[in-house]
């Protein structure tokens, strides 16, 4: 057989061996440590605090922190990979690493001092949850409209006003603000601060009752005068607008693996039910409509699973990927909704109780549309990177 000269580049979706180990440890803990959780985590709206320190354990809460940290040293894509693997099991667990990760780490590792790195990474990496607080009432679609003020006091800046709907603030120890030094300079006046949970004047307010990741936690944010010294501001004054966009940027890829996961965990309940279930005298696989049905699902997540993993390997390469990013939540989270809704429909009656991990699945889907830019808005950003 003749070799072909493109062998040497390897297909998106092949995992290197190194990957293929943390994937499978992944799986694992998904399965053993995970899996057992699911149900009452979601009936008590709360991440199990033992669950929380094996991530830790793990080193799933510091994927890219470098060893010199204690973090695991791994790759943007290793982040995907986690959050795509736990995401089948449970989302709200996916979430929670994903904004650790791919949010609070990666504007971590993109923007802050030494003195910073030196100081929070450890704490990341070891036992503490980040949080990324954006989004206010008035400020969500448009979240440069923020209000949330940072006035400078000699050495301190002061923060007053609400976040809302921040994930992970009630396990957070270290929240990521955004606040304007001057709201008459617009965007250019947005900064980003890191504010510990014990600051005084800072306080999380209430927990959000939501349709699906019930146990991840979403909440307001209080800042009353909340006095925070400048040598916690990240990046540089008036910085705060790069810092968001270019983080959010990164995010979305991992919103997308997040979407991801979720479709393979129906797709593979869904198929479970297929092929056990009988009607007619058969199992359900047995006809063509059913085996069409999960084609089609199969096919919506491989399309998924590209884009995914193509943007997170462009990141990791240091190339433009802010389109293949937008694309790639844009997408998920559309066939995230199509695939768990199919799988509820496949196991009839019984994918619609509470009993079944695919009812919780559909809820958990809608979510993807909205987070880290509504749908809406990822259109606006591929639109204006093609037009
Ligand atoms: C569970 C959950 C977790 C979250 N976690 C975080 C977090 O950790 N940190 C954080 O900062 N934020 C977080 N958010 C906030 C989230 O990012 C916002 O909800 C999202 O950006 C949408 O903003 P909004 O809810 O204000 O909706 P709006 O911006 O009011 O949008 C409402 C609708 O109007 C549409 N729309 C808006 N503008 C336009 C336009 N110009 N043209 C056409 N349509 C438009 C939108 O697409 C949407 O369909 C979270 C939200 C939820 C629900």
């Amino acid at each position: 057989m003749n070799v072909s000269p493109f062998s040497a580049i390897p297909p998106i979706t092949q995992l290197s061996e190194d990957e293929i180990l943390f994937r499978n440890s992944v799986e694992q803990f998904a399965r053993d440590e995970v899996a057992p959780r699911v149900r009452r985590m979601d009936e008590e709206q709360h991440i199990d605090a033992a669950l929380l320190r094996k991530l830790f354990e793990l080193g799933l809460m510091g994927i890219e922190i470098p060893e010199e940290f204690g973090g695991s040293g791994g790759s943007f894509f290793d982040s995907v990979l986690a959050v795509e693997t736990l995401s089948a099991v449970d989302p709200s667990v996916g979430l929670l690493v994903d904004v650790q990760n791919t949010l609070v780490i990666s504007a971590l590792l993109r923007w802050a001092t030494p003195e910073q790195k030196k100081k929070y990474l450890p704490r990341l990496a070891s036992d503490t949850v980040g949080a990324y607080a954006l989004s206010e009432a008035g400020a969500g679609s448009d979240a440069f409209a923020l209000q949330t003020r940072a006035e400078k006091r000699g050495n301190d800046y002061v923060l007053t006003g609400r976040k809302l709907w921040i994930t992970n603030s009630k396990e957070a120890g270290i929240f990521i603000v955004f606040a304007t030094v001057d709201v008459s300079a617009g965007h250019k006046g947005i900064t980003a601060f890191f504010v510990e949970k014990d600051t005084m004047g800072f306080s999380v307010g209430k927990k959000e009752d939501k349709l699906g990741i019930r146990a991840s936690s979403t909440c307001e944010l209080i800042l009353e005068e909340c006095v925070v010294p400048a040598s916690q501001v990240l990046g540089e004054a008036g910085k705060g607008y790069k810092i968001a966009i270019e983080t959010l940027n990164g995010g979305r890829i991992g919103i997308g693996a997040q979407m991801l996961g979720l479709a393979e965990g129906a797709l593979a309940h869904a198929v479970e039910h297929a092929k056990t279930r009988k009607q007619f005298g058969k199992a359900l696989v047995e006809f063509q409509a059913m085996q069409y049905q999960l084609a089609e699902m199969a096919t919506d997540i491989e399309a998924t699973k590209l884009l995914v993993y193509n943007a997170a390997r462009l990141k990791d390469a240091g190339m433009e990927f802010r389109k293949e990013s937008a694309m790639s939540k844009y997408f998920a989270s559309h066939a995230a909704e199509r695939v768990a809704s199919l799988a509820v429909e496949v196991l009839g009656g019984s994918g619609f109780v509470k009993e079944s991990p695919v009812e919780k699945l559909y809820r958990d889907a809608k979510i993807g549309k909205i987070y880290e830019g509504t749908s809406f808005m990822q259109l606006a950003a591929i639109a204006k990177i093609v037009l």
